[in-house]
């Protein structure tokens, strides 16, 4: 599997950060560039992301590419054939098999960038960012600025919404945070 692009180093870039660090953006250029270079480039995020289109990639700011939403992680291998560079988009909403996925693409040669939230709104590792950013050969924290003191914000702190984990949000929702005012914000 995939040893026409033995060719190919391999490796696993992590991107991760707050709601509304730009994390998507980033993935987004890092793709692009790809392209622009004639590597064959496939994008997939997770069906329980589907605030805005089934089919695109889309960040805050709507700069938008082409993406195959999957149920599962086990399905990234089987749609990655004569693929040179693999992107996940919210890549935290997978199963844990993700980490043993993204090994073995990168291990047949693929370059894979994945995107998502280190910290669920409580302020804890999410899912299988831990293992993923341990893995990886590059990991990338973009920060938001937190909207109560203008500092670096790495929290992103739910104003509303239930207790599922998987609520996404538009900025109604939450709000970017730095260490000091999330701090504050659990105590209120
Ligand atoms: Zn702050």
């Amino acid at each position: 599997m995939f040893l026409e692009n033995a060719k190919y180093n391999g490796y696993i870039e992590v991107i991760v950060g707050s709601m509304f660090s730009g994390k998507t953006e980033e993935l987004i250029r890092r793709l692009r560039r790809a392209k622009i270079a004639h590597q064959r480039v496939e994008i997939f995020k997770p069906k329980v992301d589907t605030r805005y289109s089934e089919v695109d990639v889309i960040s805050h700011d709507a700069t938008a590419i082409p993406s195959t939403p999957v149920e599962t992680s086990s399905q990234i291998p089987l749609l990655s054939h004569n693929i040179d560079v693999v992107g996940i988009d919210e890549v935290q909403f997978f199963d844990a098999g993700i980490v043993e996925i993204c090994r073995t693409l990168a291990d047949n040669g693929v370059r894979v960038i994945v995107a998502g939230l280190d910290m669920d709104y409580l302020g804890k590792p999410f899912g299988p960012m831990p293992a993923l950013m341990a893995t990886a050969e590059y990991v990338t924290k973009v920060h938001a600025v937190c909207v109560r003191c203008g500092s670096l914000a790495h929290h992103s702190h739910r104003l509303s919404g239930g207790a599922k984990l998987v609520e996404l949000g538009a900025g109604d929702t939450y709000e970017p945070l730095c260490r000091n005012c999330f701090n504050k914000a659990k105590k209120e």
